[in-house]
């Protein structure tokens, strides 16, 4: 499904997949400048969530533009996958971003009178993948949110929460390497929110997709594998998990424990699944690991092998 020439932008090595060095991206507004990013270097190995944490206006969504091709940097360069984007021309760029990376915003961003099953096959199309293999991947991703049984509903019939998850199945339908997301859990109250990065540790985990994740909730790092914090434009400091007991963390969230009939895929039991559906991402109370951020997946049989979140109905 990846277009011939996206090949031009992978070189075969295991350099980090994204890097920034010295990246600065300056506003001039009247008189004075504004750093919204300022001189900010760091590293992202492949296959990791990335926390990148600070307040309202510390220059969270300038940097995520800066790594997402949408925006380059004042002075500094900004490597993805070993490629300068402000060498890039635009039309790699598109490319860049069409085939290798996925958007998610805190307002959803879903096309509203189109179906969810529309909003995401509508990528998969702008990507020129063939009729059977949109449908395909489309029902494919949908499941693997959790929203097969929405597919055919327009997205603003659908909850807060089940349209950030048609949001996320639309960025990885065309299986990027990194998903940007700029404070997605922002409009969602917190156990959906928690949700959502139950949902983002599978896709991690199981997807094999790195993600940038931009928030100012310092719990939400809790689900990252390193935290970057930005403070005034600057990378204060970066950090590894925090020191939270993750099961106290989401014992808001109600978990399956009702083994193969809760997981199985009826059509019976949907109707009624309200807009604060729980999450069942295979971390129980008794897995008892202890360890921070690493969820395992559903090991029921019944769950389908591509099927990474189970709605608990
Ligand atoms: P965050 O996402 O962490 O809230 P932003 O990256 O949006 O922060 O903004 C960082 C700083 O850059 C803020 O002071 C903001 O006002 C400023 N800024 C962002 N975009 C622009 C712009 N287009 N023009 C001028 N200043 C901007
Ligand atoms: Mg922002």
């Amino acid at each position: 499904m990846v277009d011939q020439q996206v090949g031009e932008l992978t070189p075969a090595s295991k350099l980090p997949l994204v890097r920034a060095i010295s990246a600065s991206r300056y506003y001039q507004v009247g008189d004075s400048e504004v750093r919204a990013v300022d001189e900010v270097s760091f590293e992202m190995p492949p296959s990791k969530l990335f926390a990148l944490r600070g307040r309202s206006g510390s220059g969270k969504t300038t940097l995520l533009n800066l790594v997402g091709g949408l925006d380059r940097p004042t002075s500094g360069q900004v490597l993805f996958d070993g490629n300068d984007l402000r060498k890039m021309s635009d039309r790699k760029l598109t490319l860049l971003r069409r085939h290798r990376l996925g958007f998610i915003f805190q307002t959803f961003a879903l096309l509203p009178v189109l179906s969810a099953f529309e909003n995401v096959e509508l990528t998969l199309r702008i990507a020129g993948v063939g009729a059977r293999m949109r449908r395909d991947r489309t029902n494919e991703v949908l499941s693997m949110v959790g929203l097969e049984s929405r597919a055919q509903h327009r997205s603003f019939e659908l909850s807060g929460g089940e349209q950030q998850r048609v949001a996320i199945a639309r960025a990885i339908a065309n299986r990027p390497d990194l998903l940007i997301a700029d404070e997605p859990t922002g409009e969602l109250d917190s156990v959906t929110g928690l949700e959502i990065m139950l949902l983002f540790r599978s896709i991690v985990d199981e997807e094999d997709i790195s993600i940038l994740m931009a928030t100012h909730d310092p719990a939400l790092s809790q689900f990252a594998d390193e935290t970057f914090l930005m403070e005034d434009g600057r990378m204060k400091a970066a950090e590894g998990p925090l020191d939270f007991d993750l099961p106290d963390l989401i014992q808001h969230i109600e978990f399956s424990d009702e083994g193969g009939e809760e997981l199985s895929n009826t059509d019976e039991s949907r109707e009624d699944k309200d807009s604060k559906s729980h999450a069942d991402s295979g971390l129980s109370e008794s897995d008892g690991s202890g360890t921070a951020g690493k969820l395992s997946a559903p090991d029921d049989s019944t769950t389908r092998d591509h099927s990474i979140w189970r709605p608990k109905r």
